[in-house]
């Protein structure tokens, strides 16, 4: 029998909810490229319900001991008292999501020799040294498409946010003010601005869809071209460069994953090359910009506001200075993981469990490694490397 760690960030501080603000959820019949949803052959959840923390268990708990394996749930994940440290010597399955990541290091998958089954209950397993799980021969996947619209939606409301100054403004309500000058003083109109994405994947499509009745100019920059089609529809203008792309943008947006050729790429020097007063958002991953960078930007002015929910490393200790720089609307990483996205992401992480518990192949969609390389979506989408350096700082984190 199995042993599976599931790596989940904390419940509420209040404990879990008695009653939910909605009482269902929409349903929701594909995703746009024509992928189906998960097809779990069962879900122990009703939709709608708080999987993602540990009480949740991503409702697997019933499932994974009806078939006699061993389910370990847990939020206590860095540093090497950690019970993710303590529980690995036995662990077949890691399962964890990007908002609380299990650091899949090399050092950690060395100290499991049973480990076969890396599992994002999510998108983007960066937070996995893919170097090593390719080495070792473990598979590593994840929900693919489970919740890029969910993203998609949380880039188009940070862009607004910042743009109109939403954050500062709501700020000024709660301190009792009426400070009309003080809120419109930096706030503009997306109408007319020229935005542009890093990677036209599933959430840069999306979001480049969504900014389409803002009239605003929409740009792109991705290794491989949009079909003409699309372009035509949406008038999209590609760069064949990132540089090209950022010096014409009002606003940029990325929406790349994380792997050696993206870390870093939003330097100082890519920075200084956007237009004086530009807007950055990324729900993409942390170490996609140079952290200080970023803060220098703001405190100049090169950036006008920077926003989204994706940090290094996660939990940020609290005294990264995103947490405190100018003109920032950050939130913790919340935006693949809203009560919609979970339903998805949990039956999607069921799918897979399925799968590998009876044999069946995982789709393609989901493979980021297997049988010892990059595999299915993961051969597209990222290069061969390790993007986990420095993640052990996670343990400066302390709880409030
Ligand atoms: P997709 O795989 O659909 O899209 C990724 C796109 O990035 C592909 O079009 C790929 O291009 C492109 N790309 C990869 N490397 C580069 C590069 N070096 N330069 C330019 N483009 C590149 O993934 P999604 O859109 O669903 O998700 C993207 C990322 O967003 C995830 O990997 C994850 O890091 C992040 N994410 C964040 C979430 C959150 O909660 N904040 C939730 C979900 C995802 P091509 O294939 O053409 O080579």
């Amino acid at each position: 029998m199995a042993k599976i760690i599931c790596v989940l960030y904390d419940d509420p501080v209040d404990g879990m909810p008695k009653v939910y603000a909605r009482d269902d959820l929409p349903k929701i019949e594909g995703y746009a490229d024509g992928q189906t949803l998960p097809t779990p052959k069962g879900i122990d959840f009703k939709p709608g319900e708080l999987l993602g923390s540990v009480s949740g268990e991503l409702g697997l708990r019933k499932y994974l001991t009806s078939l006699g394996h061993e389910l370990v749930v847990t939020s206590s994940k860095d540093g090497a008292d950690s019970v993710l440290d303590r529980e690995l010597h036995d662990a077949e399955i890691v399962i964890s999501q990007p908002f609380w990541p299990a650091y899949m290091t090399a050092e950690r998958i060395a100290k499991a020799p049973k480990l076969k089954l890396i599992v994002t209950a999510g998108i983007g397993s960066d937070h996995t040294d893919l170097q090593a799980a390719s080495e070792r021969n473990i598979t590593v996947a994840e929900v693919t498409f489970c919740n890029s619209i969910s993203v998609a939606e949380h880039v188009v409301m940070m862009i607004l946010g910042l743009v109109r100054n939403y954050i500062p403004s709501y700020q000024w309500v709660v301190k009792g003010g009426w400070n009309i000058a003080d809120c419109v003083a930096r706030s503009y109109d997306v109408e007319g601005m020229h935005v542009g994405t890093v990677a036209a994947g599933r959430i840069g499509l999306a979001v480049l869809r969504r900014l389409k009745p803002f009239d605003m100019h929409l740009h792109y920059f991705d290794r491989h071209r949009l079909p003409e089609s699309v372009e035509k529809e949406l008038n999209l203008h590609w760069h064949p460069t990132v540089e090209d792309m950022v010096k014409v943008c009002d606003v940029v947006t990325i929406n790349c994953p994380l792997h050696p050729e993206t870390e870093n790429l939003f330097n100082a020097n890519l920075l200084s090359k956007m237009k004086r007063g530009a807007y950055l958002v990324n729900t993409a991953r942390g170490k996609i910009v140079d952290r200080d960078a970023i803060v220098k930007a703001l405190e100049t002015g090169q950036l006008a506001g920077y926003a989204g929910d994706v940090w290094f490393p996660q939990p940020a200790p609290q005294d990264h200075p995103w947490r405190t720089m100018p003109h920032h609307g950050m939130t913790p990483h919340i935006s693949g993981t809203s009560l919609s996205a979970q339903t998805r992401y949990a039956a999607g992480t069921r799918e897979i469990l399925e799968c590998y518990f009876e044999g069946r192949p995982i789709r393609d969609e989901y493979l980021i490694v297997d049988k010892g390389t990059l595999a299915g979506i993961g051969a597209k989408s990222y290069s061969k490397g390790n993007a986990t350096g420095g993640s052990e700082d996670a343990a400066r984190f302390k709880a409030r």
